[in-house]
């Protein structure tokens, strides 16, 4: 057996089947559930997945990939670094506070209580180009580092109880470091690498405490070795590994890289003094032979080749024929068959699922379905008669895939091939097109409008349960949405909203309510997988070409319009922002597949002008988010992208007004590319920032309308006018004020209309005010 390749499992996702995790956490923030009750849930859903994975017939399973939170937020935990304000008498357990540092503390009345410390939650971003969120970790010129939570040793201790000797999992000194934060008002300008030699003692204290404790191997990630590194960034990974390995007695280290291409780090990589590496042979694959080529004699080589990113069957032959080469360079007891990176990024089980057909079914593959792809694989390479049910299963599966008339159509490869440049173009310049806006639309200086949603309230959301149940018939429901729009326009026109929306009741959300109109989109019921937190997404699956069978939004612009003699707005999902929001096609570029959802949306965008809408908005909130983890990716990327949303909006006339609309977004290095969209209206999020994303637009000069967000949305706060007008003094400033609308930061749907009422009539009276001193 132990001449044999091993399998291997980087993470396991951990929300539960049935999202329990969720649901126990959420019940414990409300009181409803005991810290006993809640750690219960945790305990059996760890105990639950470390037993599939073994029956699975995974030889090296993970520990510490489980978290109540967030793992980097863990690591916080652990190393002992904990945001000054949250360091409290009590902060030694660190259960509660890992809740406190991600949600946040409201100040408390009663200052004098040492439990309830109060402050602002940490920062959130996103895991590289995924769509998980982590805590971003703070640091200080003075940060200080000890080993403060147990969790690692805790989950060890709890594994091997149940016969499992599990790999702990940990992030990374660099790792840790890079996507950490300097959060020092004295010393702003800290560079946090500085820290190195304080955090490396600890990290070596956890290891020499895993091997103690019985650990033969621990992973230690650094996914940061995917994105470009500095000269100093590499010499912490170095002299890192130097350190980590001495330290580590017994344990065995394994790094982990995943997401991306090595390039110019992996001769860093390959020389790491460790005894394992593994290898995302997807994202990577490029360099495969190049990893083999160089590939020490003395490690265990970890070949990532079932894609952890996305849901689609592995292609058994070309996995096998990588593993052989492998098999041949570093000899089978070297070798270990992976998933690409954890398979946190992935839904479950295809068993839940019986909505989705067989054929369907047979081209995806969620964890479950991953981990027995693993096994397969090995089982394959020691044996190649074993499996073979397997084996052909696949193969069957591929074949169905690359012929099915469900995926190719002939239809839309056409007209994507009959695309021609001008297609690309408005008919006009800028200048032309805002005088043809301007005479036809005929709106004031400091036009006000509103993003889209207004507030998914109690009453819309069951009003749409009860129609997907039946409980509805679609004519009630239909006249339910109805009176809500109706309702909506009539608030707007009454407080004279310049250009009102129709409210978006119909939608549940802005990807999935076109997705279910597409042709080539399916949906999963239980494909959850979490953002952040205790919030997971079910994102649609874009599995074959995409095309419009009909229009998707008129039947409501339509309606809506209908109510109000000022122009509605027309609202749209862009191209790129569906793309990112979904799984997407592996079998085909992202760029093709933005590009088949461009010419469906400009279908859209041509109906809803015919229809004799004035203004269309295109939502792109996703564009910056596409950026590739390399900046020498990003040119390549952004040209698509642009030609992306160009594509779908440049079939209208000169007095037709596009809009489009990003939030939570940082301009500065893609400005070109925002400018280059060429949309008449830009509306952004800038009140939170008091219009520092502002200056992007201001250096590059700018040239179409712009609407900087005055009204935080995310807050439940309504806005005085002064403070609204305040910020608009700045835009006027900044920016000539003939282009400069006046807005909110971002859809309404997560507010309530009490909030919204008196929030939007400040805003209207901000811009009356504008107005007069103009
Ligand atoms: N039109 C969408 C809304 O108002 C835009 C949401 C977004 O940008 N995230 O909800
Ligand atoms: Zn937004």
């Amino acid at each position: 057996m132990s001449s044999q390749q091993k399998t291997h499992n980087l993470g396991y996702p951990r929300i539960g089947e049935r999202r329990e995790l969720k649901k126990a956490t959420e019940a414990y923030w409300q009181g409803k559930l005991s810290q006993d009750e809640l750690k219960a849930v945790g305990k059996q859903l760890r105990q639950t997945n470390w037993e599939k994975q073994r029956d699975a017939g995974i030889d090296l399973i993970p520990c510490n990939d489980f978290s109540f939170y967030d793992q980097m937020l863990d690591m916080s935990c652990l190393l002992g670094n904990i945001p000054e304000r949250f360091q409290g008498e009590h902060s030694n357990d660190t259960f509660d506070l890992q809740f406190k540092i991600a949600r946040g503390v409201q100040e408390t009345k009663d200052k004098s209580s040492p439990c309830s410390p109060s402050g602002f939650a940490s920062e959130m971003t996103k895991w590289f180009d995924t769509n998980y969120h982590f805590i971003v970790p703070e640091f200080t010129k003075e940060s200080t580092f000890q080993v403060l939570s147990t969790k690692v040793f805790d989950e060890f201790a709890e594994a091997k109880a149940l016969g499992i000797n599990a790999k702990p999992v940990l992030i990374g000194p660099l790792t840790y470091l890079t996507l950490g934060k300097v959060q020092d008002a004295k010393n702003p300008d800290f560079n946090r690498f500085e820290l190195i030699d304080k955090l490396l003692p600890v990290y070596e204290t956890v290891l020499a405490r895993l091997a103690e404790e019985g650990a033969e191997w621990v992973q230690i990630d650094e996914p940061v070795l995917a994105l470009d590194l500095s000269n100093e960034q590499r010499a912490i990974l170095k002299e890192s590994y130097a350190r980590l390995a001495n330290a580590s007695g017994a344990a065995k280290l394994i790094v982990a890289s995943y997401f991306g291409e090595l390039r110019e780090n992996l001769a860093d990589f390959l020389a790491l003094p460790v005894d394992g590496l593994h290898f995302d042979a997807d994202r990577g694959y490029a360099e495969i032979d190049s990893v083999l080529a160089n590939f020490p004699k003395d490690k265990i080589l970890s070949l990532g080749v079932v894609d952890g990113r996305n849901i689609w069957i592995n292609d058994f032959s070309r996995s096998l024929q990588i593993l052989n080469k492998a098999t041949t360079t570093v000899g089978p007891e070297s070798l270990w068959v992976a998933p690409s990176c954890s398979l946190l990024h992935t839904p479950i089980t295809l068993k839940n699922e019986p909505k989705l057909d067989t054929e369907l079914t047979s081209w995806l593959a969620f964890a479950n379905e991953k981990l027995d792809e693993i096994a397969s694989l090995r089982n394959l390479l020691v044996d190649s008669d074993s499996n073979q049910d397997k084996l052909a299963k696949n193969i069957s599966a591929h074949q169905s895939h690359s012929n099915s008339k469900r995926i190719h159509n002939p239809e839309v490869a056409q007209r994507l091939a009959a695309v021609k440049d001008p297609d690309y173009e408005r008919d006009s310049t800028f200048a032309a097109r805002q005088k043809a806006q301007q005479e036809k639309l005929d709106l004031p200086l400091f036009p006000t409008t509103t993003i889209g949603s207004f507030p998914q309230t109690k009453a819309v959301r069951s009003a749409r349960a009860r129609f997907k149940k039946g409980e509805l018939n679609a004519e009630q429901y239909d006249q339910f949405l109805k009176e809500e729009t109706k309702r909506c326009v009539e608030f707007q026109d009454n407080i004279g909203i310049d250009m009102p929306v129709h409210g978006e009741f119909e939608r549940n959300d802005m990807v999935e309510f076109f997705g279910e109109q597409l042709d080539g989109f399916t949906f999963t019921k239980n494909g959850w997988v979490q953002s952040y937190g205790s919030r997971y997404v079910k994102p649609p699956v874009i599995f074959g070409d995409v095309s419009r069978p009909s229009a998707m939004t008129t039947y409501w612009s339509e309606y809506a319009q209908s109510l109000t003699k000022r122009p509605m707005k027309g609202m749209l999902t862009g191209p790129i922002t569906i793309l990112q929001w979904s799984f997407v096609r592996n079998d085909q570029p992202r760029e093709l597949t933005t590009r088949q959802i461009a010419l469906a949306i400009r279908d859209e965008v041509a109906d809803l002008e015919r229809i004799g809408i004035a203004a269309i908005q295109i939502d792109e909130p996703a564009i910056r988010e596409g950026l590739p983890l390399r900046r020498s990716d990003w040119a390549a990327y952004l040209d698509w992208a642009v030609k992306a949303f160009r594509l779908s909006s440049c079939c209208v006339r000169d007095d037709t007004q596009i809009h489009t609309h990003m939030c939570y977004s940082e301009f500065n290095d893609i400005i070109d590319s925002i400018a280059a969209l060429d949309a008449d209206v830009i509306t952004i999020e800038t009140s939170r920032s008091n219009m520092e994303l502002l200056d992007a637009f201001v250096g590059f000069q700018y040239p179409n309308e712009i609407g900087p967000g005055i009204y935080d949305i995310h807050s439940p706060r309504i806005p005085g006018i002064q403070e609204m007008e305040k910020l608009m003094h700045k835009a006027s400033a900044l920016l000539p004020i003939r282009n400069l609308w006046v807005n909110p930061d971002c859809g309404l749907k997560t507010r309530n209309w009490a909030e919204v009422e008196p929030a939007l009539r400040n805003m209207v009276a901000c811009a009356e005010s504008l107005r007069e001193n103009a």
